[in-house]
């Protein structure tokens, strides 16, 4: 308070600021101008080490939720901000932890990145001006149930062939939302196209890239309207709902996690039921395209847009083609900003001796016929790694689908 007011007025405005606080529900014990991080909501996660109201910095790790996998999203909001004053945020944990820039909403909607953070062993330090009294700050933009309904909301709203439906209930009950979009035409059998995210919880940008691409298919740009009306498409934006929820890594969690999971007898719900859908479309389709959704790790290799494929000896040449033109078609299409420049990786055993479990290696195991199965994974070290980044993504993988189909119908 500054010191030229008078100290009965000061002490109104401090009993007012109280009230207000009460009012709009701010932590208990938190005065106004004193920073204060909450976390209990969807998607929230942090462990706070230390606020310093002095120097205005805090100082967090993700959350820990042990068994539920890789300590690495972390979401919180701040309270108490003097709006203009430039907090300083440092993060501690592992490589997958530390965005070189992190994600920050004053409305929990829109998301910018801050400047980027100055990085020491096993720290990452951000600062960022607020101009409000209470901002989120993330790993990356979010993207929670709620964003998948309102995916599906749109989608059902756009596209007249859309039907929403719930893939399964997971482990803890929740809904896990989904969206199919049946063919506009119905000459001959059709091609099955199924896009996942976010197997790995902490992988936000893998869901957005979902969102872009789903968007994008029920659109009225020409060539979504060509992949309309010949695919029967699948879109599950969250497969592990739980650890999202939670504000949990995912990754490798116990017993493992949903992309280890592939197997005859999966733990996950998700896992065992859209194994169940993807074997009766795909023995209804002429061809399957499978494509799951993946964050990789932070090393710089790893920033362009890169594919896991299937590895070479374990697909048949008919099959090794398929894959082979989706890839050039994919080089064709995903361009920038996050490029696609052909670069492949085998998701073979040589990768994971656990690699049969993996979702691709599973469909292409077990799913007869013409198939290709790939994973998609994003970059998200990049200035480009936003929402409308990986939006861009997701449109461009569905325009590369659709040059993929359009080029081997030749
Ligand atoms: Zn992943």
């Amino acid at each position: 308070m500054p010191h030229h007011i008078p100290r009965g007025i000061a002490r109104l405005v401090a009993a007012a600021a109280v009230c207000i606080a009460l009012l709009t529900g701010s932590p208990a014990g938190a005065r106004a101008g004193e920073l204060a991080v909450e976390s209990d909501f969807p998607g929230g996660s942090v462990h706070v080490d230390a606020i310093d109201q002095e120097a205005r910095s805090l100082r967090i790790q993700p959350a820990d939720h042990p068994g539920k996998g890789w300590r690495c999203w972390w979401f919180f909001k701040v309270t108490g901000i003097e709006p203009g004053e430039t907090l300083t945020l440092t993060v501690k944990g592992g490589g997958f932890a530390l965005p070189n820039q992190a994600a920050w909403s004053l409305d929990g909607r829109n998301w910018r990145q801050t400047a980027r953070g100055k990085r020491s062993k096993n720290t990452m330090t951000y600062t960022q001006a607020v101009p409000a009294s209470e901002a989120y700050f993330a790993w990356g933009p979010p993207f929670l149930p709620r964003h998948a309904e309102a995916l599906l909301a749109h989608a059902d709203a756009q596209c007249d062939a859309a039907d929403r439906f719930v893939l399964c209930r997971t482990r803890e009950d929740r809904p896990t939302p989904a969206v199919r979009i049946e063919p506009e035409a119905s000459d001959g059998k059709p091609i099955l196209l199924w896009v996942q995210a976010r197997q790995h919880a902490w992988e936000s940008g893998s869901s957005w890239v979902a969102e872009g691409f789903a968007r994008w298919l029920c659109s009225e740009d020409e060539r979504a309207r060509a992949l309309r009306r010949q695919c029967r498409t699948v879109v599950v934006p969250i497969m592990d709902v739980d650890n999202v929820v939670r504000g949990a890594g995912g990754k490798n969690q116990h017993p493992q996690d949903h992309n280890r999971d592939w197997s005859d007898e999966p733990h996950w719900h998700a896992v065992a039921a859209a194994q169940g859908m993807l074997r009766d479309l795909s023995a209804e389709a002429r061809l399957t395209v499978f494509i799951d959704l993946h964050n990789p790790g932070p090393g710089k290799r790893d920033q362009e847009v890169f594919f896991y494929t299937c590895p070479r000896e374990s697909l048949s040449d008919a099959r090794q083609a398929l894959q082979a033109s989706l890839v050039t078609a994919a080089r064709a299409e995903m361009t920038a900003p996050l490029g696609f420049r052909g670069q492949t990786r085998e998701g073979g055993a040589g990768y994971d001796k656990n690699w049969k479990r993996i979702s691709k290696n599973w469909v292409a195991d077990r799913l007869d016929g013409p198939v290709v199965a790939v994973t998609i994974e994003t970059g998200w070290q990049t200035p480009h790694s936003t929402l409308e980044g990986y939006r861009t993504v997701g449109r461009q993988m569905g325009l590369a689908v659709e040059r993929f189909l359009r080029e081997a119908r030749r």
